[in-house]
C-alpha cells in the first residue's frame, strides 16, 4: 500500500466522500462511503467530508485527494463557476479542501471523472476515444481522449447543444437559458412537463419511453459526429428504464452511415463512476501517475 487516496464527488444534493488505499492498481474503500447534504454552506460541508475522512483514515495522512465536481465549475481556479445553488458560486473548492485534509488535490467535472473511470477499469476499457453522458435530472458528458479527460475553456456542456425535434414534438424543452436543447427536451424535467408526473412514477410501457429513446439515440449521434468515441457510456437515472438498445438503435438511424456506430454501454460502476474516477483524480494529485 501506498498511503490513502481521497475520492470525492460533489452534486447539487449530495456530496459523496470515501477514502481507499490502491491494491493491484485499483482503489479499495477503508470504510463504506460518507453521504453529506450539499446544502447552502459549503464550507459546513467541507468540515463534514474532513471529520469522515479523518476517521476512516484512522488519522493518517493523506496522500492525495480528487475532486469530481458538478458545474459549472472553473477547473483552472479550482473553484465553482456561476451555479444557481445557493452557497456554492465562486467556492474556492480545491483551496478549501486543500487547507482542511493538508494533501495535494486534483478537479475535474463529475462526468469527466465517470468518463476517466469507466475507460481504465469499466465499459470502455482500452478506447482512445471514451465519452460518458448522463440522463437524469440533466444531461451531462464528459470525454476521455488519449488517456486524459478534454478540459478547455472551461468542460463541455454537451447537454445544451441544441437537439433535431422529434417529428410530431412541440414542446419547447425545460432548460430555462435555451429553447430545443439536447437536456430541455430529454431529461427528468422535461418528462414531468409533458406528461405531468416524475419519470420514475412513469410505467415502462408507457409512450414517454420511446420518446427518450429517439432523444437519447439522436443526441448520441451528434455526440458521435463531434467527438468521434469508439464507446458512449451512458448513465443516469432515466437510463435505468434499460433504454440502451432503443437509444443505440435511433443513433444507428440517425447517423444513416455516415460514420461508423460507436458502441453504447450501461456504465460498469453505475451511480459510483464519479467517484471511481475521483480517485483516479487523487491518484494524479500526489504525483503517482495512474495504477
Ligand atoms: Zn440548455
Amino acid at each position: 500500500m501506498d498511503g490513502w487516496y481521497v475520492g470525492i464527488e460533489t452534486g447539487g444534493t449530495k456530496v459523496v466522500a470515501a477514502v481507499a488505499a490502491f491494491e493491484d492498481g485499483r482503489p479499495v474503500l477503508a470504510a463504506p462511503e460518507t453521504v453529506v447534504p450539499t446544502g447552502h454552506d459549503p464550507h459546513r460541508t467541507w468540515d463534514a467530508v474532513r471529520d469522515a475522512v479523518g476517521e476512516a483514515a484512522g488519522g493518517d495522512e493523506i496522500a492525495g485527494v480528487g475532486i469530481a465536481s458538478f458545474g459549472p465549475v472553473n477547473l483552472r481556479a479550482g473553484r465553482m463557476g456561476p451555479t444557481p445553488k445557493r452557497g456554492w458560486a465562486g467556492f474556492p473548492l480545491v483551496e478549501e479542501c486543500r487547507a482542511r485534509l493538508d494533501a495535494p488535490v486534483a478537479i475535474d467535472t463529475d462526468v469527466n471523472a465517470a468518463a476517466l473511470a469507466e475507460w481504465r477499469w469499466g465499459a470502455a476499457g482500452g478506447a482512445d476515444v471514451a465519452a460518458y453522458l448522463t440522463i437524469g435530472t440533466g444531461v451531462g458528458g464528459g470525454l476521455v481522449a488519449n488517456g486524459g479527460t478534454v478540459r478547455g475553456l472551461q468542460h463541455p456542456e454537451i447537454g445544451h447543444l441544441p437537439v433535431p425535434r422529434m417529428p410530431g414534438d412541440d414542446h419547447e424543452g425545460t432548460c430555462g437559458a435555451h429553447v430545443g436543447c439536447w437536456e430541455g427536451m430529454t431529461a427528468g424535467p422535461s418528462l414531468r412537463r409533458r406528461y405531468g408526473i416524475a419519470g420514475e412514477d412513469l410505467p415502462d410501457d408507457h409512450e414517454a419511453w420511446d420518446l427518450v429513446a429517439w432523444y437519447v439515440g439522436t443526441g448520441l449521434s451528434l455526440v458521435t459526429l463531434a467527438w468521434s468515441p469508439e464507446v458512449i457510456v451512458v448513465g443516469g437515472g432515466v437510463m435505468a428504464r434499460g433504454l440502451h438498445d432503443r437509444a443505440a438503435a435511433r443513433m444507428v438511424e440517425a447517423l444513416d452511415g455516415y460514420v461508423p456506430a460507436p458502441r453504447v454501454e450501461a456504465p460498469h460502476f453505475g451511480a459510483r463512476a464519479g467517484l471511481y474516477g475521483a480517485f483516479l483524480l487523487a491518484r494524479s494529485a500526489a504525483g503517482s501517475g495512474l495504477p
